[in-house]
């Protein structure tokens, strides 16, 4: 057995929920919140402070936080992408705030109206906010295995992005495989390049399964040395902005493959695909998660 801590980042409330036909409203999130912190689930990403009118599933973000239980011990992550967004983050009490720079110029247009370069000058300003009132910003850099409008994303351009984020103060790196294009051994390379230019601070992943590689890279990933990872309960998610992208890779497939493993992640595995099999009810489809379909080996395991 590996006893080795690693440490997954629910985002199906935010990633996941954005992109799902289905609305689900507020009673249903914090439901939802309940569930999978009755899995487990101790840091997870639920609110995103942008503008409501482009992401209307998230116009209750202020309103969740206001709600969210905050004597389980659960770090809540809210998404600002610039100075307003950051004040009505901390404004609503988030313990920790994501920031996203797109590393590719045409995804960061669409995406939130900023080249890289732009967008790491709005974070620059955040951070300082963000210090001033001691909560801890971490940034994740988008399309770092490729660009659904550019195609290739060179390495040494998302390095670059990484040092500056690692200069400016991040708590924490995310490197997003946005669209679902990495493969596992693109994954070990761009990690370990990454993690030599951000030294000491934390690096966590985050895979899309759109091309049914997000297990193999989550796998690469801890190999090379990651141990945050992001997913979402069923695999829901995508980006509204990025054609063609679909789910996170899922949670109980992720917590299923580093149990096997002999990983240790905290996740207990029944209630998430319980979590999954509500989620289906509620969303009124399927979810892609596997291991909610199959079930748990050993039958005992939990
Ligand atoms: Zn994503």
């Amino acid at each position: 057995m590996r006893d080795i801590n690693i440490e997954i980042v629910e985002v199906g409330l935010r990633d996941g929920l954005q992109n799902d036909p289905a609305m689900m409203n507020t009673d249903g999130k914090l439901e939802f919140i309940d569930r999978l912190i009755g899995a487990g689930v101790r840091r997870m990403e639920v609110a995103s402070f942008v503008n409501p009118k482009r992401v209307p599933q998230m116009a209750d973000s202020a309103d969740i936080m206001a709600r969210v239980p905050r004597d389980k011990g659960v770090t809540y992550i809210g998404l600002a992408l610039n100075d307003k967004g950051m004040e009505r983050a901390l404004a609503a009490k988030c313990d920790e705030v994501n920031f996203v720079v797109v590393a590719s110029d045409t995804f960061g247009l669409r995406n939130q109206n900023a080249t890289p370069a732009q967008s790491l000058e709005v974070f620059e300003n955040m951070m300082g906010t963000a210090k001033a009132a001691g909560t801890p910003c971490s940034i994740t850099i988008g399309a770092v295995w490729g660009c659904p409008f550019e195609g290739e994303v060179p390495m040494d351009r998302v390095v670059r992005i990484a040092e500056r984020a690692a200069h400016l103060g991040a708590s924490e790196i995310g490197i997003a495989d946005s669209i679902g294009v990495a493969d596992p051994w693109e994954v070990k390379r761009r990690v370990e390049a990454v993690q030599k230019a951000i030294g000491d601070i934390p690096l966590r992943c985050h895979f899309h399964n759109t091309r049914n590689t997000g297990m193999a890279n989550a796998a690469a990933a801890i190999d090379a040395g990651v141990r945050i990872l992001d997913s979402s309960c069923g695999g829901i998610g995508g980006c509204p902005f990025a054609p063609g992208a679909t789910g996170n890779i899922a949670t109980e497939d992720l917590a299923f493959m580093l149990g096997r493993a002999g990983f240790q992640t905290g996740i207990g595995l029944s209630k998430m695909i319980e979590t999954a099999h509500w989620l289906e009810t509620v969303l009124g489809h399927t979810v892609p998660a596997m291991v909610s379909k199959a079930g748990l080996f050993p039958k005992a395991a939990a």
